[in-house]
């Protein structure tokens, strides 16, 4: 029995790549929220009254989807 990353090919380059992503996921954006207005999707409808489905870039978080959380004001 060895570790895990011993046992598959490349594992220990798969296992890097995993925790790049972990630690992107975790770390980087733990202290974020998921952004109110477009939901997470970094983008928003031009114009969410008509039949127009084109989107833009989210102004309210950038388009990351994600916004620095900045408590209650
Ligand atoms: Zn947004």
């Amino acid at each position: 029995m060895g570790e895990p990353q011993e046992r598959i090919e490349n594992g220990y380059e798969k296992f890097q790549e995993l925790q790049k992503i972990w630690s992107k996921l975790h770390v980087d954006n733990m202290w974020k929220d998921e952004c109110p207005k477009c939901f997470g999707d970094g983008e928003v409808l031009v114009n969410p009254e008509g039949d127009d489905y084109s989107t833009k870039p989210c102004t309210c978080c950038g388009g990351d989807g994600q916004i620095a959380h900045m408590g209650n004001f």
